[in-house]
């Protein structure tokens, strides 16, 4: 499952300022979608609206042909996984950081999302439980391997849905190269929404929208948007 559609959506913070016009697109289950534009295009808000923090105007917003309208917040959570720009961290053990978002998550596990995340070696080798304090530890930890945490937190969840809001974006080029890698791989299992600025970090997306003031003004692949420029 996982598929996500966007029907004719319509919404403003303020009523009287709609801020999404007429929004209509697709994720089929499994695929990756890409939005890219312009800052305050409304990226950020097609994304708040997946998660419900904002109801619509108009129009439909549906989970597996379900509105989301009429799903409990729980359920919408467990669908949706999201990796931030900047995860906040507890001032709490790298463990406790991951397993946070799904209780009762064993060692086991917590150090399987690890693997997967491929957290960095040096956080691998310590005890994953939960003396080992990001307190002491955050200070050490660097932009990349916080956002390897993030990533290993929403692994854990196991979401149909994930949604990259600008994951890479506040890292340098190297360690963005490296976390690019590691997104790829978890994103090919399932639904991908990505956030971007722009449109040569999103080269293989499934699909690309590129947004405007509100309005898809174009879409595609990489090579149709690059060849239209
Ligand atoms: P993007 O993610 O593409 O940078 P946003 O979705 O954050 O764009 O913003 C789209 C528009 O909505 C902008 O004009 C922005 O000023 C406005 N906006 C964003 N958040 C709020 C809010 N909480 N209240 C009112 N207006 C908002
Ligand atoms: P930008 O620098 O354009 O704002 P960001 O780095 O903020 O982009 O966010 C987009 C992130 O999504 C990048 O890390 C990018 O590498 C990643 N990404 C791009 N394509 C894919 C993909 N197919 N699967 C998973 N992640 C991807």
């Amino acid at each position: 499952g996982g598929e996500v559609r966007f029907d004719h959506v319509r919404f403003g913070y303020d009523p009287e300022r709609e801020i999404l016009h007429d929004v209509s697109f697709t994720v089929p289950a499994g695929r990756t979608l890409a939005i890219v534009g312009p800052s305050g295009a409304g990226k950020s808000t097609i994304a708040r609206i997946l998660f419900r923090f904002y109801d619509i105007q108009s129009g439909q917003v549906s989970i597996d042909g379900q509105n989301i309208a009429s799903v409990t917040q729980a359920s919408l959570r467990a669908a949706i996984g999201i990796v931030p720009q900047d995860m906040v961290l507890f001032n709490d053990t790298v463990g406790y950081n991951i397993g946070y978002g799904r209780e009762g998550a064993s060692q086991a596990e917590i150090e399987a999302a690890a693997k997967a995340a491929s957290i960095h070696d040096f956080i691998l080798g310590l005890p994953m439980g939960y003396d080992t304090r990001v307190g002491e530890r955050g200070l050490k930890l660097s932009g990349g391997e916080k956002q390897r945490v993030a990533i290993a937190r929403t692994l854990l969840k196991d979401p149909p849905v994930l949604v990259l809001d600008e994951a890479t974006s506040a890292l340098d080029s190297r360690t963005e190269n490296e976390i690019q890698d590691v997104l790829r791989n978890i994103a090919r299992k399932r639904t991908t929404l990505i956030v971007a600025h722009r449109l040569s970090t999103v080269v293989d997306a499934d699909e690309i929208i590129v947004l405007d003031q509100g309005r898809i003004v174009e879409r595609g692949r990489h090579a149709d948007l690059v060849r239209a420029d």
